[in-house]
């Protein structure tokens, strides 16, 4: 893997899951990490502790992405601490929710598409001036946004929208030398997932792969800190499945 050092990264929902998995392992390569949370401080304090303890440099930052003004909040404090130059964006933080199309209020749709959506694209619009050559913007899909999986129809539209964002930026953003991309997991055991709380939905989740355990947030941090390494110089616009072949 390459090495990092000297590149600085924001990855929001770092508090847990996957993004966290994701600021530790890019702080493993060593970047300066910046751990967004939402309401998690006690959890994002002790992700930057650890990076901290390893030697690696973190701070933690907040910001409530369901409000419309958080993605502009949260860049200029991304600022203030690492002044005009931003690497690595992992856009992960995101909710889900399981409704029948009957059961879906209007109130759930709305939630869901502003974290899951306006705030990374908003969040992009803010640090494009900060965002250069070399640099990486990764986003969070889903398998749900290209097979059917459970009665996830808003939250699995959310993440179909990811996926054209993330050809429509790349397209866009190629000839700055800024990468776009996204990497699409199966299901994984955070605490998101319903599917990992029970013996019946690992099943169920097993069932549904080529692979057969459950994946944990390191398999999917791995990948998103290889996408924002030099060595994923050549590939942008692409969702990468991250899913031990989930219906394949
Ligand atoms: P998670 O463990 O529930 O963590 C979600 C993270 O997002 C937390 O750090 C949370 O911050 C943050 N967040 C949520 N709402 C927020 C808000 N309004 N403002 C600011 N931050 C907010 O979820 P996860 O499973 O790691 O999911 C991470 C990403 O992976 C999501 O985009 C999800 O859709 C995607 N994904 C997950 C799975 C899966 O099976 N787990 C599968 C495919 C894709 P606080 O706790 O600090 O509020």
């Amino acid at each position: 893997m390459s090495n990092l050092s000297g590149k600085t990264a924001l990855v929001t929902g770092a508090s847990r899951g996957i993004g966290r998995a994701s600021a530790l392992a890019l702080a493993r390569q060593g970047a300066q990490v910046l751990v967004h949370y939402g309401r998690a401080a006690g959890e994002a304090e002790s992700v930057v502790a650890e990076i901290r303890k390893a030697g690696g440099r973190a701070e933690a930052l907040s910001a409530d992405l369901a409000k419309p003004d958080a993605p502009h909040k949260l860049a200029k404090d991304v600022r203030a601490i690492v002044g005009e130059r931003l690497d690595i964006l992992v856009a992960n933080a995101g909710i889900s929710k399981a409704a029948k199309i009957e059961d879906t209020t209007i109130e759930d749709f709305d939630n869901l598409f502003a974290v899951n959506v306006r705030a990374p694209f908003f969040l992009v619009q803010q640090l494009l001036p900060i965002l250069g050559q070399g640099g990486s913007v990764i986003f969070v899909s889903s398998v749900v946004a290209h097979a059917v999986v459970g009665p996830l129809y808003a939250y699995a539209a959310t993440k179909g929208a990811v996926d054209t964002l993330v050809k429509y930026f790349a397209a866009s953003l190629g000839e700055r030398g800024i990468r776009v991309n996204a990497v699409a997991p199966g299901v994984v055991d955070t605490d998101m997932s319903s599917f990992t709380k029970t013996e019946a939905g690992r099943n169920t989740a097993m069932s549904l792969q080529a692979l057969k355990r459950i994946a944990g947030p390191d398999d999917i941090a791995d990948v998103i800190a290889f996408l924002a390494s030099d060595e994923a110089r050549w590939i942008t616009g692409d969702i990468v499945r991250v899913d031990g072949g989930s219906k394949l």
